[in-house]
């Protein structure tokens, strides 16, 4: 069979001018109540019955308070939420089964989706342990379209795994998301290119990923209730109360996302991260290199999670004045993926080996390796965890679109004036 040519730009268009003219087909899948309906599943006795599932059901002797990661939907109906107190969830319900949540299970059962969603398309992509985009702009059709290809999913999830999952087919990964979170249980929702922004507009604000309810509390306040008050609101007004997230969000009000599926496979794991910066000034002062220190180490954490990766080793070096420079690392008893965990571990190399500097320091650098791949994080069974998660995707979602120097928590300020970034 012979392909048609592909048309020729008219202009000087980027190279990426195919990708930019073409539409495409996204499909979320987001599996529902998903570790309760898992086990509801393996335990036919759960069955119809209020299910909350707790990484940590008994408590800890140190007296942290466990809370529900997920509540079957038997349970939500008693108004309980994930994350919530477990005492709290049992006042509401008392006669709910609390089951202790196995995390190999549910990430072994979450690459076997992942397995049957490659049957539609290469472009598979992970999003956490029960959410996944996939990319069918040149397959749909092979299996009878997009929406065929969301009831196949279904039907195959619910045959070999006995749960259900909701699935929002879209032009980008926002609107996908947005179209998978209009119907739960069991829903399949399509947003098509032609009804945006109308269709989302109606919407309540934190209809949009990623705002957390001190954001929307923030937007009310501003008047924005809805999404077109954001899509409409001056974005100079956003820009000073939200920062770069605000205009970033106020792309996302317009339906406008161009994130590209990125299937795992396809990006080259790194042997090691590092990222390292040279300050204006060279420096004795530790504390302004600890704050460098600081910038570098989420730097290095967005290359991990862009990677999927987890290190072992965390490694810090310095170059003195003279060009001659001293490096440290390292091994870890636990894998590390999150920047606070590479920043405790980097300061403490920094501590114990540079202090206080021998002589003014004008390069430092953060190092990391012994990588592993990491689908899921692994903290997914603690859903308070999971929502600063939700928040470090949101500013890792705005840097890649904006560039890494366009968000920096007030730690690193200090770093980002006096650092030149490399
Ligand atoms: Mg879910």
């Amino acid at each position: 069979m012979r392909f048609p040519s592909l048309p020729k730009p008219l202009f000087g268009v980027s190279k990426d001018w195919k990708q930019c003219s073409k539409e495409r087909l996204v499909i979320h899948i987001d599996m529902n109540a998903y570790f309760a309906s898992v086990e509801q599943s393996c335990r036919p006795f759960l069955k119809g019955k209020p299910v909350l599932v707790s990484a940590d059901p008994y408590g800890t002797p140190k007296g942290a308070r466990s809370v529900a990661a997920t509540a079957s939907y038997e349970a939500r109906k008693y108004g309980i939420h994930a994350g919530m107190p477990l005492f709290e969830a049992l006042r509401l319900c008392p006669h709910a089964i609390v089951v202790e949540g196995d995390a190999r299970k549910y990430s072994s059962i979450s690459l076997r989706i992942l397995e049957i969603l490659e049957t539609f398309t290469d472009l598979v992509e992970p999003y956490s342990i029960d959410e996944a985009f996939i990319d069918v702009t040149s397959t749909a059709h092979l299996f009878g379209g997009k929406v065929a290809v969301a009831c196949e999913i279904k039907r195959m999830v619910r045959r070999e795994f006995g749960i259900t999952c909701s699935i929002g087919i879209g032009p980008n990964k926002l609107i996908a998301k947005m179209a998978s979170n209009m119907e739960k249980p069991d829903g399949l929702v399509v947003i098509e290119k032609k009804d945006l922004p109308e269709a989302i507009w109606n919407l309540p604000v934190d209809a949009i990923p990623g705002i957390s309810r001190r954001r929307k509390f923030k937007m009310n306040l501003m008047g924005i209730k809805t999404i077109r008050d954001l899509a409409l609101h001056p974005r100079e007004n956003l820009r000073r109360a939200f920062g770069i997230v605000g205009e970033y969000l106020q792309q996302c009000a317009w339906g406008r996302d161009d994130s590209p599926v990125v299937s795992i496979s396809k990006i080259p794991d790194p042997k090691s991260i590092s990222a390292a910066s040279t300050f204006f000034k060279n420096t004795s002062d530790s504390e302004l290199i600890l704050s460098a220190l600081f910038y570098l180490s989420e730097k290095a954490a967005v290359r991990l999670r862009k990677h999927h990766l987890r290190a072992t080793v965390v490694g810090t070096w310095i170059r003195y004045e003279d060009f001659t420079s001293k490096g440290k690392t390292k091994k870890l008893s636990a894998e590390v993926e999150s920047f606070e965990k590479i920043y405790h571990h980097a300061k403490e190399i920094f501590k114990e080996n540079y202090l206080p500097p021998e002589r003014p320091v004008r390069l430092v650098g953060v190092y990391l390796s012994g990588l592993s791949t990491a689908l899921f994080e692994e903290s997914f069974l603690f859903p308070e965890i999971q929502k600063r998660e939700a928040v470090d995707r949101v500013l890792f979602e705005a840097r890649q679109k904006f560039g890494i120097q366009a968000i920096f928590r007030a730690r690193s300020l200090i770093g980002k004036q006096q650092v030149m970034i490399d």
